[in-house]
């Protein structure tokens, strides 16, 4: 690694605001950045129409005199259970899942603060003018892409950044400065050699068979793309697949050996939010990262039945400052009826007869999708 005392102070500066990973690159056409035209061009993207920005192509095009980019990584990993084994739990009533990531605070936030308390340092030890943006899948940047580049990691089979300390639970920032900083690999290193061998395990145990090949996703069948991005109905082949997952999947993480030592991170914001269970609904001010006792609600591993029920304005008061909010009030209603249809099995009898009236009075919403999947799931559990 390329030790100039000026990357040097970056990175100290960066681990000092809490993040675990830092490194810089010289901002260029990377050979991956190419690849997305024709993963663009094969219809992967889905709706996901801001992928297709040019400028993501071309890192120059983002900012004027572009010169380098720090690249940070936060951990969110908690101990809580993975997917994989914690939907196998049974309880009494039928729970989803939410992905790890979104269980606290959103993200961008906290990545914001820091990266910009992170870009206020520099003027601390670089005299010239300059300027510098910062991005936290804000913008068009491909954030893994640069991440490689700046030595975090290598682009693994599920298409994640991965790291051999870390593994891929962690969030990615990048600041874009004209600076030319002198970059984390020397002229003559490369970016962190590709360790995943023959493992297959992310292809394998995909739902959805969304890695069509080794580092290759088809974003249309991927269940978070499918419960966050997607507006209107899911395909109905996917449903069934899709399980109990209400936002997001972590199944292609979840079985990643590269994760198996995942250290947990000291950053409270992404704990598990809970809430008092209300009978009229949660209150915002009273949401506090613990651990979910009988008489509340938590968003690890939550009852799908109280998602299922949550009303316009209680999903906004209840995800604000969250990135659940992504999939706005009728995805997540949608997504949870799904989730119902496909918790048939585990459905025990006292809960029954309350979720099939909640299903039945979804099943006339005024919003097609959710109607749509209420009547789906009432097919599939009556
Ligand atoms: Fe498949 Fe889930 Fe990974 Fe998407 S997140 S590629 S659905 S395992």
């Amino acid at each position: 690694m390329n030790s100039t005392s000026e990357t040097a102070w970056i990175v100290e500066r960066a681990t000092t605001l809490g993040f675990d990973l830092c490194g810089v690159v010289r901002a260029e056409n990377f050979p991956e950045l190419e690849l997305t035209t024709e993963w663009l061009a094969r219809g992967y993207a889905g709706e996901m129409k801001y992928l297709s920005d040019e400028r993501r192509a071309s890192p120059q095009s983002v900012m004027t005199g572009l010169g380098s980019a720090i690249v940070c990584a936060l951990n969110y990993n908690f101990s809580e259970p993975r997917s994989i084994d914690a939907l196998q739990l049974e309880g009494t009533e039928p729970r989803g899942w939410i992905s790890r990531y979104a269980w606290g605070q959103d993200y961008h936030e906290v990545l914001q603060q820091k990266l910009r308390s992170l870009a206020s340092c520099l003027p601390e030890r670089f005299a010239e003018p300059h300027e510098a943006r910062i991005y936290a899948d804000t913008g068009p940047v491909h954030e893994r892409v640069f991440a490689k580049h700046a030595g975090l990691g290598w682009l693994g089979k599920n298409t994640l950044l991965l790291n051999a300390k870390l593994g891929s639970w962690f969030f990615l920032g990048v600041i874009l400065t004209t600076l030319d900083i002198p970059p984390t690999l020397g002229p003559a290193e490369s970016p962190p050699p590709d360790l995943c061998g023959s493992c297959t395990k992310c292809i394998d145990a995909c739902p959805t068979g969304a890695l069509v090949e080794p580092y290759v996703m088809d974003a249309r069948l991927c269940i978070s793309y499918l419960t966050i991005e997607l507006r209107g109905s899911i395909p109905e082949a996917l449903r069934e697949p899709m399980d109990r997952h209400v936002f997001g999947c972590d199944i292609c993480q979840d079985v990643c050996p590269w994760n198996r030592r995942s250290p947990i991170t000291e950053a409270k914001e992404f704990q598990p939010r809970v809430f008092p269970r209300l009978a009229e609904g949660p209150s915002p001010e009273l949401a506090a990262p613990a651990t979910a006792g009988a008489d509340e609600e938590s968003l690890f591993l939550p009852r799908l039945e109280w998602l299922a029920a949550l009303n316009e304005e209680q999903f906004r008061a209840m995800f604000s400052g969250s990135p659940v909010k992504r999939t706005k009030w009728r995805g997540l209603v949608r997504n949870a009826c799904i989730a119902l249809g496909n918790s048939a099995p585990a459905l025990d009898s006292r809960r029954y007869e309350s979720i099939c009236t909640l299903l039945t009075r979804l099943s006339s919403s005024s919003e097609p999708a959710i109607a749509e999947s209420a009547q789906w799931a009432l097919s599939r559990i009556q």
